[in-house]
């Protein structure tokens, strides 16, 4: 490409895209910090010909990796017999029909009906509007309350973005949906104060990511969701468990709730159900709660998308699908996931700025502080300069800055250990910058 052309390329860009959760004006001043052309594995190729490793499967979704040849096939092939036709009124395709199946087979317990949706946020509506409508048919219209987590992302359509504990999100208009209450994260005390708080009889249902990715890749200890089961349980509130990062094997099991042995009512779903190739999303909800609205429903179940049951989005799917046990890639994410963990400890034993360390699978954080012992953060994050200076040498990742200087992980389950220690050794280098340059002047 002339550098004429991927001028011109840029000055578009800044003049007619608005991006999604960007700085405004970085884009303005600086331009695009990419333009990817091509994408292979792991790795993404930019306009500049730079080649890097996508240390966050572009945005925690590329499960299966770039490029892959055996996916554009099947989405070639359904294009040409039948992209899309409508599921409303009943109607049905096989891709649709096959993955629903597909997915009642790999998700816990007898979550075993499926809804499908373009992404994460329209299946978190779904799950959200699902809750509050099974309650109306149950003869509790009161029951319209939503529970939360603070640091929860839970996306940005009306119901997620209110359901999001990360304020900055629910900041950006002025104007709240109402019954959305907020627990201290990991807190079953506070759970079941809230509860009490607001009456367990106006209370429609509680969500959680089993692991908070957006909000710093938060592990929960072993027996959270045990208790929160058994909260919910006993003031008959519905659990929905966000698993729209933690799903299709990105912490080493296929569903993230299948760590703590916890079975939600349901389960929104999106990203690594077709690894970004097309949008798609869903919620699978328990036997119970189908039965009870076959049961009570009097006429239309008035919810939809024009592309729910997307004939072309449910082929990708279901081959993504086959990739993945194919190729034991949930296995690999849990061997690679505590390799992961081991380098991330050895760098931690190397740099004293590094805090604590985390993985659960192929979903990682390290903690950037001034101070191990007491916690404290550094005035200015250092966590987004430390992302520049591993994209220079060659590997993408994020930042967390919401109350803590954290860079996350979340490499393709393709992940080899010659990559990961490729990774090590990128991450290794710029640790050593960052001390050089920044760390050793503070
Ligand atoms: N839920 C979680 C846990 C997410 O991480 C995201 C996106 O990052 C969403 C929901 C929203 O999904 P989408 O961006 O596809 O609407």
């Amino acid at each position: 490409m002339t550098i004429q052309l991927k001028e011109e390329l840029k000055t578009l860009d800044q003049k007619h895209f608005l991006h999604p959760t960007t700085s405004i004006e970085q884009q303005q001043t600086q331009g695009p910090a990419a333009i990817f052309t091509e994408g292979n594995g792991i790795y993404l190729k930019d306009i500049e010909g730079n080649i890097y490793i996508d240390g966050m499967s572009s945005l925690w979704n590329v499960n299966v990796g770039h490029g892959r040849k055996e996916i554009a096939e099947v989405a070639k092939e359904q294009i040409s017999t039948l992209a899309f036709s409508s599921c409303f009124a009943s109607f049905s395709n096989e891709p649709a029909i096959r993955l629903a199946t597909k997915i009642a087979s790999l998700t816990p317990g007898d979550l075993n009906t499926v809804f499908f949706t373009s992404g994460g946020s329209e299946s978190n509506d779904t799950a959200i509007k699902l809750a509050r409508h099974y309650w109306l048919l149950k003869g509790q219209p009161e029951r319209q309350k939503i529970i939360s987590r603070t640091h929860s992302y839970h996306g940005v359509a009306m119901g997620a973005t209110n359901a999001t504990g990360l304020q900055a999100f629910r900041d950006f208009t002025n104007s709240h949906a109402p019954d959305f209450h907020y627990v201290y994260s990991e807190s079953v005390r506070n759970l079941r104060e809230t509860i009490e708080a607001l009456g367990p009889e106006t209370v429609a249902a509680f969500i959680s990511e089993p692991v908070q990715g957006a909000g710093g890749v938060n592990i929960p200890q072993k027996d959270y969701f045990k208790e929160v089961r058994k909260i919910c349980d006993e003031y008959g509130i519905l659990f929905i468990a966000d698993e729209v990062i933690t799903g299709f094997g990105r912490t080493g099991k296929f569903f993230g709730m299948e760590h703590y042995g916890v079975v939600p009512d349901m389960m929104s779903f999106a990203k690594g159900v077709s690894s970004g190739y097309v949008q798609l999303g869903g919620v699978a909800i328990s036997e119970k709660l189908h039965q009870d609205l076959c049961e009570l429903s009097k006429g239309t179940l008035m919810h939809g998308y024009t592309y729910s049951g997307h004939a072309l989005a449910c082929q990708v799917g279901l081959k993504n699908i086959e990739i993945l046990e194919r190729e034991n890639l949930v296995e690999n994410a849990a061997n690679m996931g505590d390799a992961m963990l081991e380098g991330f400890q050895a760098l931690q034993e190397k740099y004293s700025f590094i805090g604590r360390v985390r993985t659960l699978g192929l979903l990682g954080a390290i903690e950037l502080v001034k101070s191990r012992e007491t916690g404290e953060l550094f005035e200015s994050p250092l966590s987004p300069i430390f992302v520049q200076e591993t994209m220079k040498r060659g590997l993408i990742l994020r930042t967390v800055t919401y109350d803590q200087d954290t860079v996350v992980f979340a490499p393709p389950l393709i992940l080899s250990k010659v990559e990961l220690d490729e990774m090590l050794r990128i991450l290794d280098e710029t640790f050593e910058h960052i001390r050089k340059t920044i760390v050793e002047k503070v």
